[in-house]
């Protein structure tokens, strides 16, 4: 668990997956990208799918809910999903805490792999919010995309984790930069969807930012320059990259990243060689 004042915050994996690293690293040549994480057979590189439970002392709010039950078995064997500990339901289920107890879930994005819990299918293969209680909250232009795919974006967007919730208003879509609650900011980061957002933690002097896909693995935040090919407007990751690296250099707060196997949580320093240092921190999963 990862203090920040009196946030406490919770990481939970919600499956381990094997991706072609050309996914994760894009541009990035093999033989840079492997010092950072070593391949697989056939280039196969490790990804974790980290989301987050948050106790603020009197509300309990989720940061994204992994791929859920109903992701297709297909494309799980062409992900080799595995999910040794559970998925996120029975990670909450070891801090004792039921879906009916959440009380805000927020989505950074709608992406198969951070939208994919929201809802499930109960036994009557009717689709129910898995969080039944809770107020969920995305961007409005996250929405609008995720209802609108192009080619590109269609694959990752499955408008049941979403659209009935909005219908039924459980879902509020905000827009732009918002406080959801006290010390929780939803801020956009622009880059890897247009209405991508990171979360902010901010308590009795302290913070920490969770990058979600503004940053994928650590590595990604170090470098600005390496980023992940599933960004849709690449040159704005590398903006948004270049004013939260500078703030988190500047406050020494720990970041935290959804996809990264090693290091989901570390600092970063500026070397007297103008390079950025990465600094792990080890926060074991739920
Ligand atoms: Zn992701």
């Amino acid at each position: 668990m990862l203090r920040v004042g009196d946030l406490e915050i919770y990481l939970l994996n919600d499956a381990t997956c094997l991706l072609d690293g050309g996914g994760p690293f894009g541009l990035v040549p093999l033989t840079l990208w492997s010092r950072y994480i070593p391949p697989q057979q056939l280039n196969l590189v490790s990804s974790h799918y980290i989301c987050l439970l948050v106790k603020t002392g009197n509300q309990i709010v989720l940061i994204d809910t992994g791929y859920g039950e109903h992701f297709p078995i297909k494309a799980m064997e062409r992900l080799h999903m595995q999910r040794p500990q559970g998925d996120i339901l029975v990670g909450l289920a070891r801090l004792g805490i039921q879906p009916t107890a959440i009380d805000w879930v927020i989505n950074t994005h709608l992406h198969a792999d951070h939208a994919g819990g929201n809802m499930r299918q109960d036994s009557n293969n009717k689709w129910v919010p898995s969080f039944p209680n809770a107020q969920y909250v995305t961007q409005q232009r996250e929405y609008e995309d995720a209802m609108h795919p192009n080619e590109r974006t269609r694959a990752t967007y499955d408008p049941n984790n979403y659209h009935p919730l909005v219908q039924s208003g459980q879902m509020r879509l905000i827009e732009g930069d918002t406080e959801l609650l006290s010390g929780i900011h939803c801020v956009v980061t622009r880059g890897h969807t247009p209405a991508h957002m990171s979360i902010l933690f901010e308590s009795k002097g302290e913070s920490a930012l969770f990058a979600c896909d503004m940053a994928s693995y650590a590595v990604h935040f170090q470098k600005l320059g390496w980023m992940t090919a599933f960004d849709v407007e690449p040159l704005q990751t590398l903006e948004s990259k270049r004013l939260w690296q500078e703030w988190a250099i500047r406050t020494q707060s720990p970041v935290l990243f959804p996809h990264d196997p090693l290091n989901a949580v570390a600092r970063f320093s500026m070397e007297a060689d103008g390079s950025v240092g990465l600094h792990p921190i080890p926060v074991p999963y739920v």
